[in-house]
């Protein structure tokens, strides 16, 4: 019995080591919009580094914040103005 067992281990042993061989060299882009994985630390799609990936990301997300704050702002002001025509 214990030999057999030793010799289940063995093969799944190798069969795990061949995966991570060939996922461990496989990075993929951090941009999920991206196809690219990243050789030689750039993305072989979009040229970026992961670094630049996520400084982008950071940057886009704090656009797309500030936009729709001003747009809040502005919907405000026009509830303000439509209130002010119905007064009159
Ligand atoms: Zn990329």
């Amino acid at each position: 019995m214990e030999c057999g067992v030793s010799l289940v281990e063995e093969v799944e042993d190798t069969f795990e080591d061949d995966n991570g061989f060939d996922l461990g060299d496989r990075v993929l882009c951090p941009d999920g919009t991206c196809t690219g994985i990243i050789v030689d630390g750039r993305c072989s799609e979009c040229g970026r580094t992961p670094d630049e990936v996520k400084k982008q990301e950071e940057q886009q997300e704090e656009q797309q914040e500030e936009q729709e704050e001003e747009q809040q702002e502005e919907q405000q002001e026009k509830k303000q103005a439509e209130k002010e025509l119905n007064k009159e």
